[in-house]
């Protein structure tokens, strides 16, 4: 008997949503290019549909939280609300 709980979270991952479908959507934070060297963006990404969300943080540095804070909660927001939507069932991953 598995549970979706027992799941071992990637390290990544600052949030997870369970969709109607049974897939879940990972908030994670991410880089916008592969150029950036620090995480910009709190990226929001469903694993049953090809579905996600950027959330640029603000670019003001001199911000105490970089923006992420607002970002984290928009993220959050779009992977809450697509997976009360969403009715994809995740692909099978053959072990
Ligand atoms: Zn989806």
């Amino acid at each position: 008997m598995s549970t979706q709980t027992a799941s071992v979270w990637p390290e990544t991952v600052i949030a997870r949503y369970l969709t109607v479908g049974g897939a879940t959507v990972d908030v994670t934070h991410d880089t916008l290019t592969v150029d950036d060297t620090k995480p910009n963006v709190s990226h929001a990404k469903c694993g049953g549909c090809p579905a996600y969300s950027n959330s640029e943080w603000a670019s003001r540095a001199d911000r105490w939280d970089n923006g992420s804070t607002w970002a984290d909660s928009d993220a959050r927001h779009w992977a809450q609300s697509h997976a009360e939507t969403c009715r994809a069932i995740p692909k099978p991953t053959n072990a």
